[in-house]
């Protein structure tokens, strides 16, 4: 961790640090510059001060001993007596990890009725499974939940956590590393570890355009969310193996000052994520109406479809839709897209797709980098014909 602070002794009150300040994170009070909490700790102040009346202060957090923390765990989330299936692409990845370093797989449950989701792991080759079933538990409650999960936490002393990057896992998973001091890296696209247990998050960082290697050096657990159809599910295994372990709620929990006053259930709507063909317009399309085109080649297909952000932005469609960073990853047997061109943030949510058709005018097109078949031309004249012949196809097998 780092800071500034002021040497006030120094400091003339000159007002040179909040002029070269780019985030205006400089206020004065009593003639003396004060950082407020839009300060980065950029260090351009320190740099132009002119009485060097500002330093930067580096904390070295204090080392664990890793040695003390094996397995990796991942944080199983249930809910209406089913676990949800990135739990099952995160064990996947825990027993990559694990094998790294000869560590076992935990999963931790939390809810009210989760024992049959705790019998069903025992078919996914995780170790123990640490179940905290409760009616308090019923509704996801983050105090409540980030309890249990700590008290497993801390009994089980796991070196790697993962959560899945669900709206639930977004929500717990800085709670929980904050109560242990710790690193989070949300949104990981690949996960690899090191023989020293150093867990390497690796994520698209500065709008996309690098990919970040992040590592948790001095602290554990190290802490990870990864999204939905990132990762990929082992073999369902016949025999049950690992033990359940059925533990108490930890002391507090049932009398959180957070009371659940009524659910309203939304019908379970289809995520483009579970697509198995998906066919993306993208800013190829001239006129909100011309997305019909796509949306008939995904009928002939009996497959959904999707768009990139730019549609999006422009109202013709919501964001449950478009794929992307700031969207949903997606992994189809098959994905068509059209007058897209193929930036970072769209192909780094795409590019793990079975098959890749792009359409595009431009043979250039970054897309076609990560396309298995390139199609230069006009989606006005392909995207007729194609669904054209694929009706036709479909009518003369009938
Ligand atoms: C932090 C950040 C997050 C972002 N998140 C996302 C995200 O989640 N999802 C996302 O999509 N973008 C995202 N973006 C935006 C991204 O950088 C691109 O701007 C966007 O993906 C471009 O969309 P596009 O391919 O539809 O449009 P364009 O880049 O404008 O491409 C249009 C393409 O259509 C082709 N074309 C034009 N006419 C035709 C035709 N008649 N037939 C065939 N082809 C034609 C052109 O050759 C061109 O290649 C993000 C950007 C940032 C900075």
């Amino acid at each position: 961790m780092a800071k500034i602070a002021l040497l006030e002794k120094k400091c003339t009150g000159c007002g040179h640090c909040r002029t070269v300040c780019p985030f205006g994170a400089i206020d004065f009070r009593d003639g003396k510059p004060e950082l407020n909490a839009a300060c980065k700790v950029c260090g351009l102040c320190v740099k132009n001060c002119p009485e060097q009346a500002l330093i930067r202060l580096e904390t070295r957090a204090a080392s664990v001993d890793k040695s003390q923390w094996k397995g990796i765990l991942v944080f199983a989330e249930a809910g209406r007596g089913r676990l949800h299936p990135v739990v099952l692409e995160l064990i996947g990845k825990a027993q990559e990890l694990a094998a790294v370093c000869g560590d076992p797989v935990y999963a931790v449950l939390v809810g009210d009725g989760v024992e049959a989701c705790a019998e069903e792991l025992r078919h996914w080759g995780v170790d123990k499974i640490m179940a905290y079933d409760d009616p308090a538990l019923g509704w996801f409650r983050a105090d409540a939940y980030a309890a249990c999960a700590e008290d497993c936490i801390r009994t089980l002393r796991p070196s790697v956590v993962l959560v899945g990057a669900t709206s639930l896992g977004r929500s717990l998973a800085p709670r929980l590393s904050t109560r242990f001091h710790t690193g989070l890296t949300a949104d990981c696209t690949r996960l690899e570890r090191r023989e020293n247990s150093d867990l390497v998050q690796i994520r698209p960082a500065f709008g996309g355009n690098i990919m970040a290697q992040i590592i948790t050096t001095n602290t554990r657990p190290q802490f990870a969310t990864v999204r939905y159809k990132v990762m990929n599910p082992p073999e369902r295994r016949e025999e049950a193996s690992g033990e359940i372990i059925r533990r108490p709620i930890p002391k507090g929990v049932a009398e959180s000052p957070v009371t659940c006053v009524s659910v309203t259930p939304v019908p379970p709507a289809r995520s483009i994520s579970d697509a198995e063909i998906l066919v993306v317009g993208g800013r190829g399309l001239k006129r909100e109406s011309d997305l019909d085109l796509v949306r008939d080649l995904a009928a002939a297909l009996g497959g959904d479809w999707a768009t990139t952000r730019p549609l999006v932005e422009k109202g013709w469609t919501t964001n449950d839709r478009q794929i992307g960073l700031s969207g949903r990853t997606v992994r189809p047997r098959l994905i068509i897209t059209c007058g897209v061109s193929g930036a970072i943030q769209f192909t780094s949510c795409m590019n793990a797709s079975e098959h890749i058709v792009a359409i595009n005018t431009d043979p250039k097109a970054p897309i076609n980098q990560v396309a298995h078949i390139a199609i230069t031309g006009d989606l006005y004249e392909i995207l007729p014909a194609l669904t054209r012949r694929i009706r036709e196809e479909k009518h003369a097998s009938l």
